[in-house]
């Protein structure tokens, strides 16, 4: 049906339809960063194919590497000639990430241990360190004190002066607003609402960027691991708590409140199990590792001795699993059924090309047998199609601090790239 405006409608009052989109959207990201997180992502990239996998004239892409070379944040890196292959006249020349240009710490603060690891622009690892901590909430004053003598141990560690970083990223479980670098709730701290990103900085004199622990799974899953060639897919870690870190159309999904998914808090049984977060029936009641704790010490009637660590406590129960003993047993396959809830609702409400289970858990693999799987498929809208592929990766501590170190490397590439384009405006 037609609308009739009368004659006297000047189209004054026009409002406009479709989304608003912001001006700095993915696709409009200035062609320098293009070319740059090109470069990254190649490793060593001829300009030529620059320009074909950006879709830009070659010329463009001359000036932008030219520029991003004066600026010393990639360099011309001689191709090795190919076997059986004699270099005639000037050896091909293949772009690079300028490795030595920048360093940053990335962190992993957990409730048994600290990690730092100490990486190049390009990535590479130059050097790790831990500390063990006893379980237990701290003082903001105590973390950052753990904070501050990691920092020293991993520079002497890597002979780097804390003067030549250019930024930390740290993880730690949580809600954690990264844009404004607060720590809503930790069960690390005592306290709630923490600037921690400022008051570490103040600190240790560097910009630092937080984030929780599990977003940075992803992201170390996006920057070096599997996810590296995938639009959407979800990262399910389950250590001391279950969270989800959520990846969509390449970039970390946070939501409105910026605090991400929260797989470890969706509801599985309405007045169920305490949680740890205050609330009754959450996820993570039935499948972290305090959880089969609660249960092993109860049904295999084990007192829980004074400082007995839960590690202890879970390795002993999944011993007695594997030799048959049928409570031990059940008390897996139980929480790899509620894992099955939580997995078929992310398929349900998400549809993920890949779930990777990641964190310590995951060598209990009665969490994951084939009657979690079918549990599953009984739970999972039916399409006809097959099921979204889980896949294991029992990564260590170090990949979840290479997240955090990933989450500062990209902030310091975008903030320098931020500050080329206001030099190339001037
Ligand atoms: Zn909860």
């Amino acid at each position: 049906m037609l609308t009739h405006y009368s004659a006297g409608d000047t189209g004054a009052g026009r409002k406009g339809v479709g989304p608003l989109i912001a001006p700095l959207s993915d696709t409009l990201r200035p062609l320098r960063q293009q070319v740059f997180e090109c470069v990254r992502a190649a490793g060593l990239i001829p300009r030529v194919q620059v320009a074909k996998d950006l879709g830009v004239s070659p010329a463009s892409v001359t000036t932008i590497t030219s520029e991003l070379i004066d600026s010393g944040l990639i360099e011309e890196i001689a191709a090795p000639p190919r076997e059986g292959e004699t270099v005639r006249g000037r050896p091909a020349v293949a772009l690079g990430v300028r490795a030595s240009a920048h360093r940053v710490v990335g962190m992993k603060i957990s409730d048994r241990e600290q990690t730092a690891v100490l990486v190049d622009f390009a990535g590479s690892l130059i050097a790790e360190e831990s500390i063990p901590r006893r379980p237990g909430p701290m003082t903001v004053e105590e973390l950052l004190v753990v904070i501050e003598t990691l920092l020293a141990r991993v520079c002497e560690k890597a002979g780097v002066r804390r003067a030549d970083l250019s930024g930390i990223g740290i993880g730690l479980p949580g809600f954690v607003d990264n844009a404004e670098g607060m720590v809503l709730w930790t069960p690390l701290l005592d306290s709630r609402n923490v600037a921690l990103a400022a008051l570490t900085s103040q600190r240790v004199g560097l910009p630092v960027w937080v984030d929780n622990e599990t977003n940075l799974v992803a992201m170390a899953e996006l920057w070096f691991g599997a996810g590296r060639g995938l639009s959407d897919f979800a990262v399910v870690t389950i250590e001391h708590g279950v969270g989800m870190g959520f990846v969509m159309n390449h970039r970390i999904y946070r939501g409105t409140q910026r605090v991400g998914l929260e797989l470890g808090h969706i509801k599985v049984q309405l007045d169920g199990a305490l949680c740890r977060c205050g609330q009754r029936g959450c996820l993570e009641a039935y499948v972290a590792d305090y959880a089969l704790a609660r249960e092993a010490t109860t049904a295999l009637n084990w007192g829980h001795k004074e400082g007995q660590s839960i590690t202890v406590l879970l390795e002993s129960l999944y011993d007695h699993a594997k030799a048959g003993n049928a409570t031990a047993r059940s008390i897996f396959r139980r929480a790899g059924r509620y894992l099955a809830v939580g997995l078929s609702n992310v398929v349900n409400l998400f549809d993920p090309a890949l779930i990777i289970l990641s964190g310590e858990r995951m060598r209990y693999d009665y969490l994951y047998a084939a009657e979690t799987l079918a549990e599953m498929d009984n739970l999972m809208i039916n399409t006809g199609r097959p099921r979204t592929p889980i896949e294991i990766h029992a990564w260590g501590v170090r990949l979840w601090a290479h997240g955090a170190a990933a989450l500062a490397l990209s902030a310091v590439s975008e903030t320098l790239l931020a500050a080329n384009r206001d030099i190339a405006a001037q």
